[in-house]
């Protein structure tokens, strides 16, 4: 997004990892522990996607943090490239891109979680959130705590081993 967001290609790779095992589920081996990963669902419509971002933003965990994250839409986009969130308008774009009954690779909850990530920081209190590069150390923690709150601690203790894999700065997180 700007010159400066020279850490994208890095979270990407580091998510296409992660959002992979969750794609798997079920018990891995994490440096030597036993962690049991959900298998992440997948949406078929943008109802579906809609019901889910609606969910995570109502939890009291994130009105509690972020008391201005209010709502985001969701809609369908073209092609089959990127999603991306769109700031001024608080929509989250997604390419369907499947064939019938089958959900295109983006509608997932890795990629909502990603998107609604750069939602919390748009929308936060603190300036300097949203001033950070937008794929930057602030992104990749309140990806790890927004991840853990809904998908659980383990799904976020591996998205932070993923992100550290690639060289890229998280800092601590409150679960
Ligand atoms: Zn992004």
């Amino acid at each position: 997004m700007t010159e400066r967001d020279t850490t994208r290609g890095l979270v990407y790779a580091a998510e296409n990892q992660w959002s992979a095992a969750l794609d798997r589920g079920g018990v891995i081996d994490f440096f030597g522990s036993r962690l049991t990963l959900p298998k992440q669902e997948y949406f078929e419509t943008v109802e579906s996607m809609q019901h889910f971002c609606d969910g995570v933003l109502a939890a009291e965990r994130i009105t509690a943090s972020f008391p201005g994250a209010g709502m985001v839409l969701v809609r369908a986009r073209a092609g089959h490239t990127k999603a991306h969130y769109e700031c001024e308008s608080k929509t989250i774009a997604v390419p369907l891109s499947g064939s019938a009954g089958v959900p295109g690779w983006a509608c997932c909850e890795a990629v909502l979680l990603h998107e609604l990530t750069h939602h919390l920081l748009f929308v936060s209190a603190d300036p300097a959130a949203s001033a950070q590069a937008y794929h930057g150390g602030r992104f990749t923690t309140t990806m790890c705590w927004l991840v853990s709150g809904v998908l659980g601690p383990e799904s976020a203790l591996v998205l932070q081993g993923a992100y550290q894999g690639v060289g890229v700065i998280v800092d601590a997180y409150v679960n």
